[in-house]
């Protein structure tokens, strides 16, 4: 008997991936379509409502993986060393491994939600039974389609108005402004992640170097820029156009969320 190839499709939180699971769903063309999220269980809370607005429209569930280690304890299996660019035990640990493990040997197919409108490469297994297929390139979907699709259905993830990707409260891809953006909404969470720094900081104070979520500069610091970070941010935008369009049609036409600083596999 031919062993049944699987078929699986990870919802990052971001619009690509879930476009694609609404794309496919349309279509019906993936009937047992496995969908699968790699909770870090420190994403942005409107993550997890996307998630579930996500979920009752595809009327199945998105499978949780990882959530039985949370970032903290995977944090203290690294000596307390808070995940960087430079330093991403972060991505391997919370999204690659659990994906690894939901597939085992199994064969299967990934859908990866890169449009045909950019240049990125989806996740690629090491073990070779992982097979990944692009249907927007195949289809020709470009980002305009994308926000379509959203639109029609769930609606744009919310965190889109003030954060271009989404993930961990604390990634460190975030911008400047980005964090203010945390420290405006979520003040909970950007003290949290400051209590991180400081406590990095007095824990390996022995280090040359001190720890900071943004290269240089701590996130106290940030906030005393606010002003200045703020304006910044705003000059670039009305040095584009003067612009009189919601966040959503911002973002629909000029691009805004970085896709190509961070990994697919955590904001795709
Ligand atoms: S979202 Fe950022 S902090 Fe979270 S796993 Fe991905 S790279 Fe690491």
């Amino acid at each position: 008997m031919t062993k049944k190839i699987r078929h699986v499709l990870g919802i990052s939180g971001g619009k690509d991936s879930a476009a694609l699971a609404i794309y496919l769903k349309q279509q019906n063309r993936v009937p047992d379509m496995e969908y699968f999220f790699c909770d870090t269980g420190v994403e942005l809370p409107e993550v997890y409502t996307f998630l579930n607005k996500l979920e009752v429209y595809l009327g199945k569930p998105i499978k949780r993986l990882g959530e039985e280690v949370n970032f903290f304890q995977h944090l203290k299996k690294h000596d307390e060393m808070l995940p960087l660019a430079t330093r991403r035990w972060c991505t391997k640990d919370m999204k690659l491994d659990p994906l690894e493990k939901f597939i085992g040997a199994d064969e299967a197919i990934t859908y990866v939600g890169i449009r045909s409108d950019e240049f990125r490469e989806g996740y690629m297994s090491h073990g070779g039974n992982i097979k990944a297929v692009y249907p927007f390139i195949e289809d020709g979907l470009v980002r305009e389609d994308i926000f379509n699709l959203l639109r029609e259905t769930v609606g744009i993830p919310e965190y889109y108005e003030w954060r271009s990707r989404s993930g961990c409260f604390f990634c460190f891809f975030q911008r400047h402004e980005e964090w203010i953006g945390l420290h405006d909404r979520h003040p909970k969470l950007f003290q949290q992640a400051v209590d991180m720094e400081k406590k990095a900081n007095e824990e390996f104070k022995d280090l040359k170097s001190r720890f900071s979520w943004i290269r240089g500069i701590s996130l106290e610091e940030l906030l005393e820029r606010r002003e200045e970070i703020l304006a910044n941010s705003q000059k670039r935008k009305n040095q584009s156009k003067k612009d009189t369009r919601s966040w959503q049609e911002i973002l629909i036409e000029d691009g805004q969320d970085d896709e190509e600083q961070a990994c697919t596999i955590c904001s795709l």
